[in-house]
């Protein structure tokens, strides 16, 4: 799968056409990813996020990127991690699978995904992996748009935690595997 890879990296000095935040329901800024995008943007994020009520859990508003490279900002609200019975899977789910279909609605060539909720949020990082690659993998399968998508993970933990996931899942043989950190300290 050519258009989508998993980096390491801050997603707030992203070259995509739009990145994706994590935001909370009032969608006024936090802690974590939400916090470092808006200081890169600068203070007209906030104002133009404050003009549009919110958002609900599962579902995504646009902003423009202000400051950031990223022309855009696509802001999802993921779920607080309960315990994995309350609907913790569908409403993750629906934050990749919302980004993705407005991105392609607009016809934005490149989209960059934080791991959404797997911070302040509390959702199990190889949980939220297998939710996150099988909403991003359906759509791609399904999609021509967006021509590029990728997962910006903070630390190359949580990288191989996504790496060995998708290898589990999509790598259709060993030769496509995406190398992980365990791979490397093999050679
Ligand atoms: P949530 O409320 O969705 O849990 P957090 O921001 O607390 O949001 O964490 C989500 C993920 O974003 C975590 O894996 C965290 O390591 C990661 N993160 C934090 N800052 C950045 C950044 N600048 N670029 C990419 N990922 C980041």
């Amino acid at each position: 799968m050519d258009r989508f890879s998993i980096i390491v990296g801050d997603i707030t000095q992203s070259d995509a056409e739009v990145i994706v935040n994590s935001a909370h329901n009032t969608l006024l800024g936090g802690t974590g990813v939400d916090g470092a995008i808006h200081r890169a943007a600068g203070p007209a994020l906030l104002a133009e996020c404050r003009s549009l009520g919110g958002c609900a859990t599962g579902a995504v508003k646009l902003t423009s990127g202000y400051n950031l490279r990223a022309h855009y900002v696509l802001h999802t609200v993921g779920p607080v991690w309960q315990g994995g019975r309350l609907g913790e899977p569908a409403l993750l789910a629906s934050c990749y699978r919302s980004c993705l279909e407005l991105a392609a609605q607009k016809g934005f060539r490149s989209v960059d995904f934080p791991s959404i909720s797997t911070g302040a949020y509390g959702y199990p990082i190889p949980q939220a992996a297998t939710v996150a690659l099988k909403a991003i993998m359906d759509f791609l399968a399904a999609h021509d748009q967006p021509e590029r998508v990728r997962l910006v993970c903070h630390s190359e933990k949580i990288a191989d935690i996504y790496r060995q996931t998708w290898n589990i899942w999509y790598a259709p043989d060993k030769a496509h595997k995406m190398p992980t950190s365990t791979d490397d300290n093999r050679k």
